[in-house]
């Protein structure tokens, strides 16, 4: 979707600092990083909004995503641990509408969130 900021990073037409790259997904700072390591995890293809347009058919792809970001945190030195965060709609804080997981960590993350 050409008016998709995620597309458009994907695509390369605007920048990011990526981290990491699968086959269908991309590992980039998020540009207001929350905690000292904050990463965002797409799909490349614009294949939903949301969590809530996911089914059983992106098993593969979320498989993907979950591998990716487990990569990035070792990459990162987050031996500590750290969180991994789909916002869903206005309620949820979602504000891009391309499907994306936060990873965030690198100091305590507090439960339950804001
Ligand atoms: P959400 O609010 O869950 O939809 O998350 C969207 C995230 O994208 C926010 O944390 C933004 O800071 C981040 N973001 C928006 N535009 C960009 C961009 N061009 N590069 C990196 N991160 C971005």
């Amino acid at each position: 979707m050409s008016d998709c900021v995620f597309c458009r990073i994907a695509a390369g037409t605007i920048p990011a600092r990526r981290v990491a790259e699968g086959p269908n997904v991309i590992a980039f700072r998020d540009a207001a990083p929350q905690a000292p390591t904050h990463v965002l995890l797409i799909p490349r293809a614009h294949v939903a909004s949301s969590a809530a347009d996911l089914g059983a058919a992106h098993g593969a792809l979320l498989g993907e995503v979950f591998a990716l970001a487990a990569e990035v945190a070792r990459a990162e030195g987050l031996e500590r641990g750290w969180r991994l965060v789909t916002n869903v709609g206005d309620h949820g804080g979602q504000s891009v509408h391309h499907l994306h997981v936060h990873l965030l960590g690198g100091r305590p993350l507090g439960w339950p969130p804001g």
